[in-house]
């Protein structure tokens, strides 16, 4: 069987491994770092524990799937449970609405806290639901680069469909088309942050995210989001995949136009075939010196990144939940500072996440512990000490103003990363958190595809690469390279 060398260990690169190994090829995974999952890892505390990078998990049956891939009972080994809430969301005028899992509970909400009713949301879920029907399968499942894409029933079907898509508007014009009352049009704009992007140059087919959340639920694993990568990294391990950390990968090795092996520092690999779940732009840029890096991953933006505390919190918060989002006053001002200045604005949407609501053991008794993200740009050497002091005396006014509370007291331990720091720990293009941003129409079509027509056997997957960002997407990328593989042998 063939021999594959995986760069990365990231969600994708695992999820890859898991894959092919399944169907019998021999595969290495190096990994620059000393542990594996790349952005999904945790930081510990003085006996806080705390989600390093993503909080929020969709889709957990595109994990399921890699227990199944390796004929195993996934309920056996990765356990995880529908939260029953999605979100809580304040506004600094005292408005309070909690998103539901239970329909019913969540159209009454609506009812009861805007005076929106139920007809008028359900009518933009509809929407939101044909849009993701006509499009999963060809934009999400499928590799946009292939002909056979194209000539797929599916594809003529979205393709004849394609006024519904609402591509020629942005996700907030048909936001504000469809709701009068603002707080409304802001919650659902906010669906764009999901995959780093401004809800106001985004398309509006992005409200398929919205669908996602709310047809298919948000979940929690019961060990907590860094058990994702654990679970799957000891699956890969049972499966005979070798994994090497602390090897970064330096070189891609190609004989005619076709990949032969990669080069660490320590040794060289030979390999039929080399999939990168390292950024695309650093591939191209770092290990493949001599090919031209295609124009589209130099000149993509980038998605937005974080700026994060984590603090330790002497005390309890009955009215928050896992996840709880405090919003600006100025959302369109948000997203301009973001993307147009590279800049924070001096009142940003806060997002607060507290793992212990549902994980016990992540805070000691009556404590919890505090994921507190901004959106911020992507890393361009901003002076990020300045700028984390500026945000963090915002940022704490304004929960306390929102909340009513003195938090600054009872942060007992606190930790603070930057765009730097996420670019320096996952070796992400300028930190941004899902590769390029889709802040345009076409979008989906200027990432880069899974595969290189300029060099044989060399594979792409990962946030960076097509379908886009975030760990259902990240799945979704190795479910494609492993059709391709697997078409051709
Ligand atoms: C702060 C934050 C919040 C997020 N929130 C969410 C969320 O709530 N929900 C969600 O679904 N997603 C979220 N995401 C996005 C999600 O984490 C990523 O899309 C996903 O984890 C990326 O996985 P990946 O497979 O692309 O690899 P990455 O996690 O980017 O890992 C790539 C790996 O490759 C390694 N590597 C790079 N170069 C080399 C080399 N030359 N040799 C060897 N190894 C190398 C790196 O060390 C790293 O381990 C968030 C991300 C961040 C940072």
């Amino acid at each position: 069987m063939k021999d594959v060398s995986i760069i990365g260990s990231g969600i994708a690169g695992i999820a890859t491994s898991i894959r092919l190994a399944s169907k019998g090829y021999k595969v290495k995974v190096f990994e620059h770092n000393n542990y594996p999952g790349g952005k999904i890892n945790s930081i510990e505390l003085d006996g806080y524990k705390f989600n390093y990078g993503p909080q929020l998990l969709t889709l957990p049956n595109l994990i399921d799937e890699l227990y199944k891939c390796a004929g195993l009972d996934p309920k056996r080994y990765f356990k995880y449970k529908r939260k029953d809430i999605h979100c809580v969301y304040f506004w600094k005028d005292g408005t309070v609405f909690t998103a539901y899992d239970d329909k019913e509970r969540y159209l009454k909400e609506f009812q009861s806290t805007f005076d929106v009713d139920s007809k008028t949301v359900e009518k933009y879920f509809i929407k939101s639901k044909k849009k993701y029907n006509l499009t999963n399968k060809v934009f999400l499942e499928s590799s946009l680069h292939k002909l056979s894409t194209y000539l797929s029933l599916e594809t003529v079907r979205s393709m004849m469909q394609l006024w519904r898509l609402d591509i020629n508007k942005s996700l907030h014009s048909l936001n504000q088309k469809s709701f009068k009352n603002q707080h409304v049009v802001q919650m659902f704009d906010r669906y764009a942050t999901y995959n780093g992007s401004s809800p106001y140059k985004t398309p509006g087919i992005m409200s398929i995210i919205q669908h996602l959340e709310h047809s298919f639920g948000t979940y929690i694993p019961d060990e907590g989001m860094d058990s994702i990568a654990k679970h799957l990294y000891n699956l890969a391990n049972d499966l005979g995949v070798e994994f090497f950390f602390n090897e970064a990968i330096e070189e891609i090795l190609t004989k005619n136009n076709q990949v032969i092996g990669v080069r660490s520092a320590k040794k060289e690999i030979t390999s039929d075939i080399v999939v990168s779940n390292m950024d695309v732009y650093h591939t191209y840029n770092k290990l493949l010196p001599h090919l031209d890096t295609p124009i589209n991953v130099i000149k993509n933006e980038r998605s937005s990144s974080a700026l994060i505390f984590y603090w330790g919190i002497n005390g309890t918060f009955p009215n928050l939940d896992l996840h709880n989002i405090i919003f600006s006053s100025n959302y369109k001002k948000e997203f301009d500072k973001i993307f147009r200045e590279k800049d924070i604005s001096d009142d940003p949407t806060i997002y607060i996440n507290i793992s212990k609501k549902d994980i016990k053991d992540h805070a000691p008794k009556d404590k919890e512990n505090w994921y507190v993200m901004i959106n911020v740009p992507w890393n361009e050497d901003q002076n990020w000490d300045i700028k984390k002091s500026q945000l963090r005396k915002n940022v704490i006014n304004k929960i306390n103003a929102t909340l009513s509370i003195d938090i600054n007291s009872l942060i007992e331990t606190e930790k603070i990363i930057t765009p730097k720091n996420i670019s320096n720990d996952t070796l992400s293009y300028k930190g941004a958190l899902y590769g390029s941003s889709s802040n345009s129409k076409l979008s989906a079509f200027l990432r880069h595809p899974n595969f290189t027509n300029k060099l044989k056997n060399l594979y792409f997957v990962g946030g960076s690469v097509h379908p886009g960002g975030g760990i259902p997407l990240c799945l979704l990328s190795a479910k494609i390279v492993d059709d391709i593989i697997s078409s051709k042998d």
